[in-house]
Formats: structure tokens, C-alpha cells, sequence
């Protein structure tokens, strides 16, 4: 399957032969404008291509293969008058593409003093649609059920929503991780099951020696170091001591060569996500920091101390926020401020936070770091804009994969951080700080976690059902005993489907 330049949605049109061709012409014609709506909403981040009226299992059958061949993200269908169900069974059996049900009819109004049984078996998607959904559920398809008219912005939203999940699927499908070094040792969480990752999500994930990478970073032509510091200049503040002329320019040139080393090994490996291990460096003579936060912006993914399903999780919710407004960022649960009644969380990373989520022009700065026995490390500093957002994490529950989603409210530091030598973003966890804690810590889910303003819940949520994994989500909502209540309910849930 070749992912495509501008993800591509097909909408597919249910109807059959007993209308006569008057009918399926409007079937036609009516059909083609609810797709072009769709296709010109600023909610719906992708093509979506009208494909013909379907009235036949043969070629049901063929459109959904077809959708797989061609790396189409996802297939729209609608059941404009009676598409007799069984028809549907075979190509929907068939059907890799991620599926959205939309229940809408051409109009809006009826037009009361004028109906007649021509109108009444044209318009007919009320229960069409009721038919089409018994065999989805039937055959157990997993899809999403969008009801309303397509000029409702609400459904254009949603359509919206699970577009982007389609697009993010499709970048998860197709992504290829490189690990440089293992796991940071001894810890827990970061592992997990490579195997079943590749079964469920179908992405690729493979170790490299760390010294392969230290090889690229040593073959960068000081040309083309030079133009990257001039970027850096042009692009961020950059602290007077880094900047040419200052006593550690050669630091900076130093991040500025690892970040070209490590795009091209990254770019020659079709690589989209990496990770690093502090443990394990070879011959890097920084931790890379400045070189992963620009990569992160750049849409890849990243995980720290070797945690690939982080690094997985962050490059398929940037591809699945391409064009939206706000960041995303790799992220960990740091400390907190339990002042009573105003509880916070303050994230952070050693260096590797994402410039995509700051309030403002970062700057680039030069500190010791504890940790790791090498040189100073050059990272990006600064404040995550404020805003709603959502953390999402991902955890190996050994049978199988676990995702834990938590809305929250990014806020302004209450103080300025003078001392803080690392890029930060500060929030308020709804439903609140002992809530949130209490079930993310009840679900097992982990401390690294991607933080994105761009996608919310709902996205998250289709991309669970396409990836057939569960999620849970801690919101305003949220209560200790109810959500513990709904992970014993999906711990039966998920073992019982696993034999089906
Ligand atoms: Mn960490």
C-alpha cells in the first residue's frame, strides 16, 4: 500500500437496480454534492473522492479492494436509498480501510405539500442506513456512525475527526522506527512487545548501534554545519555564549552536526520515529537535544531512554494533526504543585520537549546535565502556549496494548521559571490533579506521554477503534470508583474478543 502525497477519503454510495435509472441518476447527482460538501470543508483535512452509485456485490467487493491498493485513508459510505445489506457482506468482509457510516439524507427540510412515493423511495437513507448498520455490526466491522446533514458543522467535524484518526492510522500503518541503544535499564513501562506492535499498529521497529548514528554525525560537511547555525540564529534566540564569536560557539556546532547526522540517517532509513538513551550514547559527545526537539517538529516521532511506543504515539498524532492549529509534543508527568485547590502538574523532559507546543520564540541555551557523563548539552528553552490539550499514553498490559488519554488545561507558569534549564509546559489535569493521578496511576499507564493541543478525544477515540485497542479517557467526568469500574469491564471485554 503506497501512502498518498494528499490523503485521499473515497465516498461510497449504497443504493440498487429496482429504482430504474431515473432514480440512480439523482442517487448519482445528490450524492456527488453531499461528497463535494465534504470535500470542500475546512473540517475535513483530505480529498474526498465521489466513486459511482454501488448496486451490485461484485462491485462493492472491488471498491473496497481497490481502496486498499491505492492507500486510500479511509472509505465514506451512505446508504442513499435501500442498499438490500447483503450485498455489502463480502466487500465489507474485504475492507482494510478505515470505515465511517454517514447517516444523512440529501435534504434538509422536507417538502410537506409535495411528497409522493417518488420522493418517499429516492430519500429513503432513515432506514437504509438502519440496514446497512445491522451488517456492520453483524459482521463485528469496526467503523464510525456519523448521524446528521453534512452542512451541520458538527458533522462535518466529526467526519472531520475520524479523517484525521484515518490519516493517522495510515502514517501508524506505515511507520519505520529506529532505536538508538535499548531501553534505559531497569525500568518497567518503556518495554513492551515489538511483535504485537507490528500485528496491531504495523509499525516497524529495529535497534541500530549507537555508533552508526555517531558515524553519520562525523561525516557533516562544516558548510553545511554553518548554514544550520545560521538557521538556528534566524530562527530562535540563541544565548550570547553559543552564538559565533562566544566561548562555547563550538557547543552549538556540535547540536547543529548531530542534527544533521541524525536527519540523514533518519532520511536514508525512511525513518519517521527514533529514540534515544542517555545510557548509551558511543560516541555522541551531547545528549542530542536542540536535534530532537527541531526533528519533533518536523512531524517525527520521539521517545527518551528507548521508549519506542511514546516515540510511535508522538509521530502518529502529528501526522494525524497535519494542518491544525496548535503542537504536539513528547512529554513527562514531572512534579507537581499541590497548593489546595490550585494543583498542577509541571512537564517537562532532561532536553526533549517539541517547539511546537511554546508560547513563544524559544531560546537556545547551554547547560550542564546530570546525568549520562557527557558534555553539556544545547537545548531550546521555553513556555507551552496556553490552552486545552490532551495527554495520551501507551501501555504494554502483556496481553495486549492499553491507551490512557486525560483532557487537561495547559496554563501559564503562576511564576516565572529563572532557574529551570529545560523547555516546560505546566497544566491543570481535569477532572483535577488527585483525580487525574489517581486513575492514570489505577490504569498503568505510563509516565511519557505525548501532550497535543492540535487533536482532542474524539480522534484519540477513532483511532482506538481502528487500531481495535482500548482506550480509556479521564475527563471532567471522571470519578475513581466508576473508572476503575470500566477497566475491570474492558479487562473481560478484551479477552473475551481476543477469541473472536
Ligand atoms: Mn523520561
Amino acid at each position: 500500500m503506497a501512502a498518498q502525497a494528499e490523503p485521499e477519503v473515497w465516498f461510497l454510495t449504497g443504493s440498487q437496480s429496482m429504482y430504474g435509472e431515473d432514480t440512480l441518476r439523482q442517487v448519482a447527482e445528490q450524492s456527488r454534492q453531499i461528497a463535494a460538501l465534504l470535500d470542500d470543508s475546512p473540517h475535513v483535512p483530505a480529498r474526498v473522492v465521489w466513486k459511482p452509485v454501488l448496486t451490485t456485490s461484485a462491485d462493492i467487493l472491488k471498491v473496497c479492494q481497490d481502496a486498499a491498493v491505492q492507500g486510500v485513508v479511509g472509505v465514506i459510505a451512505w446508504m442513499h436509498t435501500f442498499s438490500p445489506a447483503k450485498m455489502w457482506i463480502t466487500g465489507l468482509d474485504a475492507l482494510r480501510t478505515p470505515l465511517l457510516h454517514l447517516h444523512t439524507q440529501a435534504n434538509v427540510q422536507l417538502p410537506w405539500g409535495e411528497i409522493d412515493m417518488d420522493f418517499m423511495n429516492l430519500n429513503q437513507a432513515a432506514h437504509g442506513d438502519r440496514e446497512f448498520g445491522f451488517i456492520q455490526t453483524r459482521l463485528g466491522v469496526a467503523r464510525k456512525t456519523v448521524a446528521g446533514h453534512v452542512t451541520d458543522p458538527r458533522v462535518a467535524a466529526r467526519v472531520g475527526a475520524w479523517t484525521r484518526a484515518a490519516i493517522g492510522w495510515s502514517a501508524m500503518r506505515s511507520l519505520r522506527l529506529a532505536r538508538f541503544g535499548d531501553n534505559m535499564r531497569d525500568v518497567a513501562v518503556t518495554e513492551g512487545d515489538k511483535v504485537e506492535a507490528e500485528l496491531r499498529f504495523g509499525v516497524s521497529v529495529n535497534t541500530y548501534g549507537v555508533n552508526d548514528l555517531v558515524l553519520a554525525v562525523d561525516q557533516v560537511a562544516e558548510a553545511q554545519i554553518d548554514d544550520l547555525v545560521k538557521e538556528y540564529d534566524d530562527t530562535f534566540r540563541v544565548a550570547a555564549e553559543l552564538r559565533p564569536g562566544g566561548d562555547r560557539h563550538d557547543s552549538l556546532r556540535y547540536a547543529a552536526r548531530i542534527e544533521l547526522g541524525l536527519r540523514t540517517f533518519l532520511e536514508a532509513g525512511g525513518f519517521r520515529a527514533f529514540t534515544t538513551n542517555f545510557e548509551d550514547l558511543g560516541g555522541l559527545r551531547q545528549l542530542p537535544g536542540i536535534a530532537v526537539q527541531r526533528l519533533m517538529a518536523d512531524g517525527y516521532g520521539f521517545g527518551g531512554e528507548g521508549d519506542w511506543k511514546t516515540s510511535v504515539l508522538v509521530h502518529t498524532v502529528k501526522a494525524m494533526s497535519a494542518g491544525a492549529q496548535g503542537g504536539t509534543s513528547f512529554m513527562e508527568d514531572y512534579t507537581y504543585d499541590l497548593t489546595p485547590g490550585e494543583e498542577l502538574i509541571l512537564g517537562a523532559h532532561m532536553l526533549e520537549v517539541c517547539p511546537t507546543i511554546a508560547a513563544d520564540v524559544p531560546n537556545v541555551e547551554i547547560h550542564p546535565l546530570g546525568i549520562g557523563g557527557r558534555e553539556d548539552p544545547v537545548r531550546l528553552v521555553f513556555d507551552a502556549e496556553p490552552g486545552p490539550a490532551v495527554v495520551l499514553g501507551l501501555a504494554d498490559m502483556g496481553e495486549r496494548f492499553r491507551l490512557v488519554a486525560n483532557e487537561v488545561d495547559v496554563v501559564p507558569p503562576p511564576q516565572p521559571l529563572p532557574r529551570l534549564p529545560v523547555a516546560r509546559a505546566v497544566w491543570r489535569p481535569r477532572p483535577h490533579l488527585a483525580g487525574s493521578a489517581e486513575a492514570w496511576i489505577t490504569a498503568g499507564a505510563p509516565h511519557h506521554t505525548v501532550l497535543s493541543q492540535a487533536v482532542g478525544v474524539e480522534e484519540l477515540h477513532d483511532l482506538a477503534e481502528m487500531a481495535r485497542t482500548e482506550l480509556v479517557v479521564i475527563d471532567a467526568d471522571t470519578t475513581p470508583r466508576r473508572f476503575a469500574d470500566e477497566l475491570r469491564w474492558n479487562q473481560a471485554y478484551y479477552r473475551l474478543a481476543r477469541g473472536f
